[in-house]
């Protein structure tokens, strides 16, 4: 069983690219934003704690978002593997999630990293806050806060991965998002 990080700062273009990822390599596609924001649409309780957090720009616990991504390992039928978009994002949810496959017999195979510079994050999520509507996408602050939360918490995993030799790093701009699209497909198929 394959399982693949998708891997980047937010804005990146995780969300755009994971599609046609998950689709070329019959992978199932699970992003741990869209199952926290369909909470929120829920109006779980865990959706309004997750609310709070997300809206602040700050990070959902690491507990919340292994029971999610363990129950959605349970779930799989007809891939040869998963897309893991936007987990693990701390060192402590990478080194679970190392725990978790490990008692599966299972590794992680690859980690895809799409990079883009802060300043790009600023422009794509204003552009993306105008379009979607998203809480974490609105305010100045908000993002100011993500990015902080991104370099402190997730850019970590980067030397973590490359460490483990599963590292691949791909550039996210400049282009369209076509080309940009090919650009990740390409890195994806080399590391096949
Ligand atoms: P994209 O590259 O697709 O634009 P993004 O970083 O903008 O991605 P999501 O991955 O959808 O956005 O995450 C939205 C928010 O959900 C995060 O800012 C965070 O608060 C919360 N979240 C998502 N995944 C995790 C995680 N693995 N751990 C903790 N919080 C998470
Ligand atoms: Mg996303």
């Amino acid at each position: 069983m394959k399982y693949y990080i998708l891997f980047g700062p937010p804005g990146a273009g995780k969300g755009t690219h994971a599609g046609a990822i998950s689709e070329k390599y019959n992978l199932k596609h699970i992003s741990t934003g869209e199952l926290l924001r369909a909470e929120i649409a829920a109006g779980t309780e865990l959706g309004l704690k997750a609310k709070e957090l997300i809206t602040a720009g700050a990070l959902v616990p690491d507990a919340v978002v292994e029971g999610m991504i363990e129950s959605a390992f349970d779930t799989l039928k007809g891939f040869d593997g998963f897309l893991l978009d936007g987990f693990p994002r701390t060192l402590g949810q990478a080194e679970d999630l190392d725990k978790i496959l490990a008692k599966r017999g299972e590794e992680v195979t690859a980690v895809i990293s799409i990079m883009i510079p802060d300043d790009l994050i600023r422009e794509r999520i204003a552009h993306r806050a105008a379009i979607e509507g998203r809480a974490d996408d609105a305010s100045e602050a908000t993002i100011t806060n993500r990015i902080k939360t991104y370099h402190a918490q997730t850019e970590p995993l980067i030397e973590y991965y490359k460490k483990a030799g599963k590292y691949h790093e791909v550039a996210g701009w400049p282009g369209t998002i076509e080309e940009n699209r090919a650009r990740v497909l390409a890195m994806v198929d080399s590391i096949q």
